[in-house]
């Protein structure tokens, strides 16, 4: 994103001209920075060419999976929502793990049926179950475990995974059982580790803690895995400010692992591929002015971006028409959602803005559009990828009879 004569554009094309025609609010994406990510990420981890499952649960418009698809990744789904539109958008099954604390039969069942690379289950009643239903179909199923590495990931709370008495994973003890009674299973093939510690993780320090523990856990058990599955969690820079994940340090940091234990990795990465990749257009509804602020109403809401009313995430917001009027006065932007929640940024000065302006919301890629709802029965907004220059829809913007 960047302005030309002083007009906000998206790889060359004006945002005012993107709302006058699709309407807003509009999620935007840009496919030149999802492909520079994918490229980026690959190339940074290209010493051990790792399989890279995009996880679905970021974002799940299929058109933007299928593009994903073209660079030859596969997809890491925690729902069997995920798993159809990961299927649907044409990932190769064999490129497809499972992940989630929580899957049913069902989902099970159908994840074996399609003959996905792995099921990484999270407990030992999980695995019973899968035991169960391979013994029903007399096959031998795939599985990882995923170990909760009691790690302090260094994030948000709410996004952290890999800590003691987060819900997700075993403990090592566990863990260690669990391989011993079921290495030789003559149902369930024990073939990867699967960790993940959170998520927007900025320092590769969490990381190295967690490869030095999953060492040390391989080493109390005598059994090779096939993959080590370390997760996504890669955070990206929300302001000029913060930095990013640093790939070179967590790269020499896994090297050093493989010198130790020899394996394929996966990851699963899913902001680091597609949360900068995405804006929220929107229109300013009105301006209330208060003594102390002024309300900058506008018509997205917290049903269209959850994360800041979710976790307090901090989204940039650029205007569509750059000004030099600078007002120096509260301003809080927010939506029309019956909520106080409902609010996107608080700044102590903005630009002169008039009522019917447009503004966007910056890198809501991931965990934007797939966290949205019906809530006070808004209809979810339209999706609009940039091509080339080129705008294509990939997702219209639903209809109030498509709920009412
Ligand atoms: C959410 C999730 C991811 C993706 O996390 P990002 O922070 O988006 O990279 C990967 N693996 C699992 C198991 C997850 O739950």
């Amino acid at each position: 994103m960047k302005y030309l004569k002083k007009k906000l554009t998206i790889e060359n094309v004006k945002v005012n001209l993107i709302a006058k025609k699709y309407g807003t609010p509009a999620y935007c994406y840009s496919y030149s920075k999802l492909k520079r990510n994918i490229e980026n990420f690959k190339k940074s981890f290209q010493s051990f060419s790792p399989l890279i499952c995009f996880a679905v649960k970021s974002n799940t418009n299929r058109d933007l999976i299928k593009e994903i698809k073209k660079f030859g990744l596969g997809a890491d789904v925690v729902s069997m929502g995920e798993l159809m539109m990961a299927v649907k958008a044409g990932i190769n099954p064999k490129k497809i793990v499972f992940s989630g604390v929580g899957k049913t039969f069902e989902e099970i069942n159908y994840a074996i049926s399609k003959n996905i690379l792995l099921i990484n289950a999270e407990s030992e009643s999980e695995i019973k179950l899968i035991e169960k239903i391979a013994k029903l179909k007399k096959k031998k199923i795939e599985i990882g475990v995923r170990l909760n590495p009691n790690i302090d990931a260094k994030t948000l709370r709410q996004i952290s995974t890999g800590k003691k008495d987060n819900k997700f994973g075993v403990n090592s003890s566990t863990f260690i059982k669990l391989v011993n009674n079921y290495k030789n299973s003559k149902y369930i093939k024990l073939k990867c580790l699967s960790v993940h510690i959170g998520s927007q993780i900025l320092d590769h320090k969490p990381y190295e803690k967690m490869l030095k523990s999953i060492i040390k856990i391989l080493k109390k058990i005598n059994y090779k895995f096939e993959f080590i599955d370390l997760g996504g969690g890669m955070g990206i820079s929300y302001n000029d400010q913060e930095k990013k994940l640093d790939y070179k340090k967590y790269c020499i940091a896994i090297n050093k692992f493989l010198n130790e234990y020899n394996s394929k990795i996966i990851f699963e990465p899913g902001r680091s591929i597609i949360g900068n990749t995405g804006t929220l257009i929107s229109k300013i509804i009105y301006i209330k002015k208060s003594e102390k602020k002024n309300f900058i109403i506008l018509d997205a809401a917290m049903n269209d971006l959850m994360r800041p009313a979710l976790y307090g995430a901090v989204h940039k917001i650029m205007p569509a028409l750059k000004k030099t009027k600078i007002l120096k006065k509260n301003h809080e932007f927010v939506g029309p959602i019956c909520e106080s929640t409902d609010s996107f940024l608080n700044l102590k000065k903005f630009q002169d803005l008039k009522e019917n302006e447009i503004i966007v919301i910056c890198d809501v890629g991931a965990y934007g559009m797939s966290l949205g709802s019906n809530y006070n029965l808004r209809p979810k907004p339209i999706e609009l990828m940039i091509k080339g220059s080129k705008i294509k829809i990939i997702k219209k913007r639903q209809k109030y009879l498509d709920f009412i």
